[in-house]
């Protein structure tokens, strides 16, 4: 059993998003959450949005964290848009692996496109509400109750 504090220290996508990995190509952040290129594309594009604090996975979220997903979505959108010139409604593929189907045990939305050239086994891996690949809708579908949305300073 490894400590949370270690968890994060060694957590490859913690040290992306603070900035402490220099071999990262970040194309967007703010102060919640950091986009950046998967170093192993599917495609032509293919982006990464993270929470800039560590979450562990999918099965960690609450109703809480809609915006937060919302946002991870929009600025994806954003970043494929503007910087790549990809129409994100028809030429995207958005969403989460799964946990036990998850390399990097740190929360991470997936934006690939053009979807039009990936790779067999690529439309395998991210194929959309599998048992092993959900969509950010299908996520939130799920969320769990979270704590009361009183004060904004629960967890
Ligand atoms: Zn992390
Ligand atoms: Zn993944």
């Amino acid at each position: 059993m490894t400590s949370p504090a270690t968890t994060v220290e060694r957590c490859i996508f913690c040290k992306i998003a603070t900035g402490a990995d220099p071999s990262a190509t970040i194309m967007f952040q703010n102060e919640r959450i950091c986009i950046f290129k998967d170093i192993r594309p599917a495609a032509d594009h293919h982006l990464l949005a993270v929470p800039k604090h560590h979450v562990a996975s999918v099965r960690a979220l609450t109703t809480a964290d809609r915006p937060l997903l919302e946002e991870m979505r929009a600025e994806l959108e954003n970043v494929m848009r503007d910087q790549c010139q990809i129409d994100p409604v028809t030429m995207a593929v958005f969403g989460f692996h799964v946990p036990p189907f998850v390399t990097v045990k740190h929360l991470h939305m997936h934006g690939i496109a053009p979807t039009g050239n990936m790779g067999f086994i690529s439309k395998m891996i991210f194929k959309p509400n599998t048992m092993w690949f959900n969509t950010d809708a299908a996520v939130i579908d799920k969320l769990p109750p979270g704590p009361a949305a009183e004060d904004g300073a629960s967890k």
